[in-house]
């Protein structure tokens, strides 16, 4: 089990690109920050102060290849024991840009079609697929505006051509590669995987809430679901409040439309539908936590989140642990947040990954 804490600055830069016709220029540039370590009493990994200010030192005026390593340097010392720096990332407003994590740095970049398709499992029956998929399992198809981001070890990693083959097609009937398949996002993140070589992890976002991700070297799938949830909160703080909560601290008791993302991951596919997980099943556990968090007063009204302030790593450590009791090994993530730049996690999987 590890958690994670993530804060994001975003910034405007200047931009020197390498090789082609690349001149000085510029974008607006989002660092998301990590650090793991225990949840504290208090609530948090680490002050939130802290953070934003290492943040802010860290925000460079010029990004190039070489920025990533240099903040990733800056970054890593100097954190309270037992909190370690998880990753750090920078990308344009394109969503290009690098990672790096301790295990070593990898490019990262962005992409997307329009398409169509159908949601039905061939090798069950016409009632089952309407029964699991609804309106998804339409004959005349539905479509999506998808979203792709790859992690991958190379700069010039897509082919030029790489969204042709998808933008525009209803991917169920024009593409060979899955005409006969359950074209469900699993399939596509794998296909794109085929067109991608050497790719560490491609995530596909069919809606703002949902994406499937698939990580060629070992096979494992992995499905994102977002929720929200409205409620209130507050903490009781001393002083130095501000410095430990942020932002929650300064408002006394107020409230958030909070964010919970659940994952599940599956060493490969279920052959008799062609999925990694029943979405169903996901969705029906994360809608008994929300039963008991939806317009609730999170201190006090919610008997288990009762010991400690009730903060997006609180959460994201007690929802965790309910969810898991009702998913099983399947649960790999938890995140909860209130606001968008500052994120909890609890991560399940061996190998922290988000
Ligand atoms: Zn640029
Ligand atoms: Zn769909
Ligand atoms: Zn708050």
């Amino acid at each position: 089990m590890m958690y994670i804490a993530r804060q994001r600055l975003s910034f405007p830069a200047l931009h020197q690109s390498t090789g082609g016709a690349g001149s000085t220029h510029g974008h607006n540039y989002t660092l998301t920050a990590e650090l793991a370590g225990p949840v504290r009493p208090d609530g948090v990994i680490v002050d939130y102060a802290a953070v934003s200010e290492r943040l802010a030192e860290l925000r460079p005026r010029e990004v190039g290849a070489n920025t990533i390593e240099a903040l990733w340097a800056a970054w890593q010392p100097g954190w309270a024991a037992g909190v370690s720096a998880h990753g750090l990332t920078i990308v344009d407003g394109g969503g290009r840009g690098g990672l790096r994590h301790p295990g070593g740095s990898l490019f990262v970049h962005s992409g997307g079609f329009s398409a169509a398709h159908r949601t039905h499992a061939p090798r069950l029956s016409d009632a089952e697929n309407r029964t699991l998929y609804g309106i998804c399992d339409n004959p005349a198809g539905h479509g999506h505006n998808y979203r792709v981001t790859v992690w991958h070890p190379t700069l010039a990693a897509l082919p030029p051509d790489l969204w042709a083959e998808f933008d525009h097609r209803n991917l169920s009937v024009d593409l060979p590669d899955l005409r006969g398949r359950n074209v469900v996002t699993e399939a596509i993140a794998e296909l794109i995987a085929r067109r991608v070589p050497g790719a560490e992890r491609l995530r596909v976002w069919e809606t703002d809430v949902f994406f499937a991700e698939y990580a060629p070297a070992s096979g494992a799938y992995t499905l994102g679901r977002r929720y929200t949830f409205s409620a209130a909160h507050g903490f009781e703080t001393p002083a130095g409040g501000a410095a430990v909560y942020g932002p929650c601290a300064a408002a006394a008791r107020h409230g958030h439309d909070f964010t919970l993302a659940v994952a599940v991951t599956a060493p490969a596919l279920d052959p008799l539908t062609e999925t990694a997980c029943d979405l169903g099943r996901v969705d029906r556990a994360a809608a008994h936590v929300l039963a008991d968090l939806q317009e609730a007063d999170l201190d006090g009204g919610v008997r288990w989140l009762s010991g400690g302030p009730a903060t997006p790593e609180r959460l994201a450590k007690r929802i965790g642990e309910r969810l898991a009791a009702e998913l099983g090994e399947a649960l790999s993530q938890v995140g909860v947040w209130a606001w968008p730049d500052h994120e909890a996690w609890q991560l399940r999987g061996e190998d922290g990954q988000r």
